[in-house]
């Protein structure tokens, strides 16, 4: 069964007045309900979200294929596939961010808050959830309201923050508004169960009877984990009795059996058992232990299975047998560690898989590459040099580097102007490409008007000719059109590792730059290659 809330000024009823419907209209309204489940099964629900996607996708919509990418998302949440489900609401947050859509932020935030919760990371998770409730539209559907909100008191709750109650007390209050009884349920559960975290159990009980008098005027059955609400409440209080009849109804094979996640009902199972040991009834105790027991086996639930160890201790004691409860006692606290320690490890490799992306990745390797060119020539720039010429040098063989200046540019940018300058620099910096022999070549702009050249694996003739066929490429470029009267001219100043002691960047740099003073002194455009 489903709950749905639609906007109440949809006019548009998909389908109305034997129109066909309105493709769009429909994909709205699905939307709209698919983000505003209160009960319901996941499996159809993730089929009706994967058809919205594809939907919105042939009618163009990346926005409306984006909320049902991320309304499926939250479906494959609820399966357990929680890192899974992290990475596609980080992405589609990330598209929301830069869409600058609210809404769409709004509601990743909210995904990513029950995923960060379920993570163990509640920081993360209360971040999220004050987003999604800030960023919200005054025209959100009333429903979505609400279960955005309670996401944010249950974040509180779960980190005992004072501020909890009232934000439960809120948003109590819309739903009552909205008549919407299932949602009241849920926070009245939810109400009472961090009460009972955070030991005010007066306050749990109190919102726990609410609970049971809701359900029962409306005739709907409290599930196993409510029921374990109401008497953990009762249990705080010393209760005894009353906390075992109000987990009575849980008993009914109904309820019981017909909890999906065995997780429920084990723990509610488990509670059982406490109370039964504390009201001293210890046979009917261990035989709900044993069937708590079972479940965790059957179901894989560790987490349970280590605290039911914790209960079994406790009831060897009560029994008189100290020996086992000791022996059972220590069983149950190398266990806790060990879970601890790998549950700390399956939230370090779901944190990390939600965070690489390959949207990420492929941005981040863009940002690294962007960084190391220079935007006006599309050369590679100085901290790629500062990379690359190491590595080039420690391969071994000769290298040859050139510092190339350009003669009087400043005459350039003064006499025509500084655009036309920068067109020249590109020019130039498209000559020194066309020179550069393919492999083993680098070219880089080092900043202004000076550029470097690196050869690797060729001997001095070769790098000489070379260089002086750059030399020669720039004066006999037909610089007429750009710079009118005013010649183009480079001077270059090039070091071996030949001419150096130690094969390091920096000599070699040392020695060119000498040179190319050395050029400039001797009436530029020209080469100086040796002393
Ligand atoms: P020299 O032959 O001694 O190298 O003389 P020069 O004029 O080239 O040398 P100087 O270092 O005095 O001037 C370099 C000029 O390059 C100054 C500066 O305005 C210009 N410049 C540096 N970067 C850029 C740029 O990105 N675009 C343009 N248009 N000009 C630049
Ligand atoms: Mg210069
Ligand atoms: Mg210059």
């Amino acid at each position: 069964m489903t709950s749905l809330a639609v906007r109440p000024d949809s006019g548009a009823a998909p389908g109305s007045a034997g129109r066909p419907p309105d493709p769009l209209a429909v994909l709205l309204t699905t939307l709209d309900e698919l983000e505003t489940l209160s009960r319901f099964d996941v499996e159809p629900a993730a089929a009706r979200a994967d058809a919205a996607a594809a939907t919105a996708r042939e009618l163009g919509r990346p926005d409306l294929e984006q909320r049902a990418l991320l309304a499926a998302a939250d479906l494959m949440r609820r399966r357990g596939a929680v890192a899974e489900a992290g990475r596609i609401a980080q992405e589609v947050h990330r598209w929301a961010t830069e869409a600058r859509s609210r809404h769409l932020i709004a509601r990743s935030s909210f995904v990513l808050t029950a995923v960060f919760q379920e993570l163990g990371d509640l920081a993360g998770a209360l971040e999220h959830a004050v987003q999604s409730v800030d960023l919200l539209d005054d025209d959100t559907l009333p429903a979505l309201r609400v279960d955005h909100l309670v996401r944010l008191a249950d974040v509180l709750g779960l980190s005992r923050d004072p501020a909890a109650p009232e934000r439960y007390a809120t948003v109590l209050r819309l739903a009552e508004d909205l008549g919407d009884v299932d949602r009241q349920l849920r926070i009245l559960n939810n109400r009472a169960y961090t009460d009972t975290l955070a030991g005010r159990f007066a306050d749990a009980l109190h919102f726990s009877t609410r609970l049971q008098d809701l359900a029962a005027a409306q005739g709907i059955p409290l599930d196993v984990g409510r029921l374990d609400t109401v008497a953990r409440a009762l249990m705080g209080l010393d209760r005894l009795d009353e906390a075992e009849a109000a987990l009575a109804p849980g008993l009914a094979p109904e309820v019981l059996g017909s909890s999906h996640d065995g997780d429920a009902g084990a723990d509610y199972l488990l509670t059982l058992a406490e109370v039964q040991r504390r009201r001293g009834a210890v046979d009917a105790a261990q035989a709900t232990l044993d069937e708590c027991v079972r479940r965790c086996v059957e179901h894989g639930l560790t987490s349970i299975r280590v605290r039911a160890r914790a209960e079994q201790a406790e009831l060897h004691a009560a029994a008189g047998d100290h020996r086992a409860a000791f022996e059972e006692h220590k069983r149950f606290t190398a266990e806790l560690v060990e879970q601890q320690s790998a549950q700390r490890e399956s939230r370090a490799r779901a944190m990390q898989a939600m965070y690489e992306t390959t949207e990420a990745r492929r941005q981040s390797r863009r940002w690294r590459e962007l960084s190391l060119r220079d935007p006006l020539t599309g050369l590679h720039n100085r901290r790629h040099v500062d990379d690359e010429l190491p590595r080039m040098l420690a391969d071994g063989g000769q290298v040859w580097v050139a510092l190339l200046d350009l003669d009087h540019f400043k005459r350039v940018n003064d006499t025509c102007s500084h655009a036309v300058g920068d067109e020249v620099l590109r020019a130039v910096a498209g000559l020194l490409q066309q020179a550069a022999p393919g492999t083993g070549s680098l070219v880089a702009r080092l900043g202004g008007e000076e550029f470097l050249l690196v050869l690797a694996g060729v001997d001095a003739g070769t790098a000489a000719r070379h260089l002086e066929q750059v030399r020669a490429a720039v004066a006999a470029h037909p610089w007429g059109p750009l710079t009118g009267d005013l010649p183009v001219t480079v001077s270059i100043g090039a070091a071996g590792t030949v001419d150096v002691p130690d094969r390091t960047a920096a000599q070699l740099l040392g020695r060119a730059d000498a040179r190319l003073y050395r050029a400039k002194r001797g009436g530029r455009d020209r080469v100086v290659l040796g002393d």
